[in-house]
């Protein structure tokens, strides 16, 4: 009798073992989906006209459009904003930023996917992969074409960003941004066509790696800081310091950096021709900005893509300029505001552009 006893505690123990490895071999990868708006949102009177109005679809609306999500993650959605991303602000920035470390830090949620117009997109993830305090999975996604297009790509993106988010060969990546089959590194894209579906390249670096239909792999690693990597975080913060980004061009005018300082910026990155420039007349007023109010001047390029290098036509230490390396110039504002937020010298500024 004892023994029988002892027969079923054994076997009762091992099913329950069992059961338990059961459960979490077949439990989905919890995603959260925040949406923001956007195109992807966004809906128009007819399947074939390019005009729209953005951020009028729900996040519920938008999950049930996706046939399959439920079976490769445990979806559930928030509604952060609901704004084309020219209207994305600091505001909704900080809002997301807090609410994605606080969704991270629970054991319940394995990744988030963020749904955002494609304008201010790169932005918004460069902010977020400087200020997410998490290993796990963060994806932004969108697309070109509004829901109701005829061949509309946001349901497909969608997909493919809650299966990235899901996955854990994701993890340690940054935030990532993922359209057209593709996975950005948030740092290395840009939205590079007005138009096109396959508007987001990261032509310095090239793509971090690839999805098809929910099967995705990686080809390289981020080599910037991000993530727990980065001194920077939005504890406490209720606002950024103003940052302008001024475009260069033949004949520029050096009262627009006056114009800009008057204004309160506290750092203007400059869209330079070529490498950084200005009219010597501009880089002139550039100097005299940082000299008597200690206005911090980032030259990074109006050009698509490429480096903007210290030292290239004149010495940057002679103007008290710093250089953006390989940022453009929305993604240097994004993280002059943020290297704002603290105490550094010029040269250790040149650092942050080097390090991030
Ligand atoms: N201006 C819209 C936005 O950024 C359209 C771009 C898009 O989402 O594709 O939200």
């Amino acid at each position: 009798m004892k023994a029988l006893k002892m027969k079923m505690i054994v076997f009762l123990m091992v099913a329950a073992i069992t059961t338990l490895g059961f459960a979490q071999d077949t439990a989905l990868p919890n995603v959260k989906i925040l949406a923001t708006g956007g195109t992807i949102a966004g809906s128009a009177s007819s399947a074939t006209s390019g005009s729209y109005s953005a951020g009028q679809v729900g996040i519920k609306t938008m999950i049930n459009a996706v046939p399959g999500i439920k079976e490769i993650a445990d979806v559930s959605g928030e509604q952060i904003a609901n704004v084309g991303s020219q209207d994305m602000s600091v505001d909704i920035w900080l809002k997301l930023a807090n609410r994605i470390n606080e969704l991270l830090s629970s054991d319940k949620v394995d990744g988030i996917v963020i749904t955002h117009g494609t304008d201010t997109q790169e932005e918004t993830a460069y902010f977020l992969n400087l200020v997410v305090k998490s290993d796990k999975p963060v994806v932004t996604t969108g697309s070109m074409r509004s829901s109701t297009s005829i061949s509309a790509e946001g349901p497909l993106n969608l997909y493919n960003a809650v299966a990235i988010a899901a996955d854990p060969q994701s993890k340690g990546k940054g935030v990532m941004v993922s359209l057209n089959d593709q996975i950005h590194a948030a740092r290395d894209v840009s939205k590079m066509n007005t138009t096109n579906v396959n508007s987001f390249q990261s032509p310095i670096k090239g793509m971090l790696g690839g999805v098809f239909y929910g099967r995705l792999g990686f080809f390289r690693e981020p080599n910037t800081k991000f993530g727990n990597t980065s001194e920077f975080s939005v504890e406490g913060i209720k606002e950024l310091p103003r940052v302008d980004i001024l475009y260069a061009y033949a004949d520029m005018s050096p009262d627009l950096i006056d114009m800009h300082v008057k204004a309160g910026a506290k750092g203007i990155v400059i869209a330079g021709v070529g490498n950084g420039n200005m009219t010597e007349a501009t880089l002139n007023a550039a100097k005299k900005a940082y000299e008597d109010h200690g206005v911090i001047i980032v030259r990074s390029t109006r050009a698509a893509t490429g480096w903007t290098l210290r030292d290239n036509e004149f010495k940057d230490d002679d103007y008290h300029t710093v250089v953006s390396g390989d940022l453009n110039p929305a993604k240097a504002r994004v993280l002059l505001m943020l290297a704002l937020t603290k105490e550094k010298s010029l040269a250790e500024l040149q650092d942050v552009f080097y390090e991030y």
